[in-house]
């Protein structure tokens, strides 16, 4: 068993009294990803991603996910004024990450590896880290954090692999041939490639105008097409994932 909820507390207790399990604890987003998708790619994604992970050592274990992220941005998930995207103010990230890091460290754990999959999570996620290893200083302990995006492991070889004719960034890539092929391959009761919006890559001027504008958003609310999506390329990229996470989390922690 990976998944730390779903034991009783006493055989947690003891996985973790002596600080040496790895917590993974998944971070996401609530947040549209086209009509062909349901909301939640950015938890699921990097849950399953912790779950393998977990699974090649008995060291690891899986914390339940922190669902909800950093406001959605137009350049990078198509914005926060899509119905469904539901999205809390960075103070309030700060304040659950440094929350839930001190709650497992004062159980004993001192290891602990956050998975990201929104990318607007990250600075927040780095200021809930550094207060939560500030606050653990003054109660005399010393923790230990990983800190990490899924999408970086994918390898230049799968990039040319899955993106033939070219790739355009992670930035675009929202509900496009990643997150979709990985969803196909995780959760394809999530996915309906029927409606699949074909479009080319957005593109966006070099800054950001707040409020943001709309109009800059393809209407299906990707911002690149999942169309060359596939369970094949999913699979090709869970495991390269899994396999690069498992690396840095061996080096550094088991
Ligand atoms: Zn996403």
């Amino acid at each position: 068993m990976v998944n730390l909820e779903l034991m009783d507390w006493q055989t947690y207790a003891a996985r973790v009294k002596d600080g040496n399990a790895v917590i993974m604890l998944p971070i996401g987003a609530i947040e549209q990803h086209g009509p062909h998708m349901s909301m939640n790619p950015d938890v699921l994604i990097p849950k399953a991603i912790s779950e393998g992970v977990a699974g090649k050592s008995s060291a690891i274990l899986v914390a339940p996910p922190i669902s909800y992220g950093y406001k959605s941005q137009v350049k990078s998930g198509g914005g926060n004024f899509f119905p469904g995207t539901t999205c809390i103010n960075g103070k309030t990230l700060i304040d659950v990450v440094k929350d839930v890091l001190v709650a497992y460290a004062r159980h004993g754990n001192r290891k602990f590896v956050l998975v990201n999959g929104h990318f607007e999570n990250s600075m927040f996620l780095v200021e809930g880290i550094d207060l939560a290893l500030e606050h653990l200083r003054h109660e005399g302990i010393q923790a230990q954090v990983m800190l990490l995006s899924y999408w970086d492991y994918v390898t230049q070889d799968t990039i040319e692999t899955v993106f033939p004719d070219g790739f355009t960034g992670w930035d675009v890539e929202h509900g496009g041939v990643l997150e979709t092929s990985l969803m196909l391959h995780l959760h394809p009761e999530c996915v309906n490639m029927e409606k699949v919006v074909h479009h080319h890559p957005a593109t966006f001027p070099p800054y950001d105008i707040f409020p943001p504008e709309p109009s800059w958003v393809p209407s299906s609310g990707t911002l690149s097409s999942a169309k060359n999506a596939s369970e094949e390329y999913g699979r090709l990229l869970f495991n390269v994932c899994v396999e690069g996470i498992f690396g840095s989390v061996s080096e550094r922690f088991i």
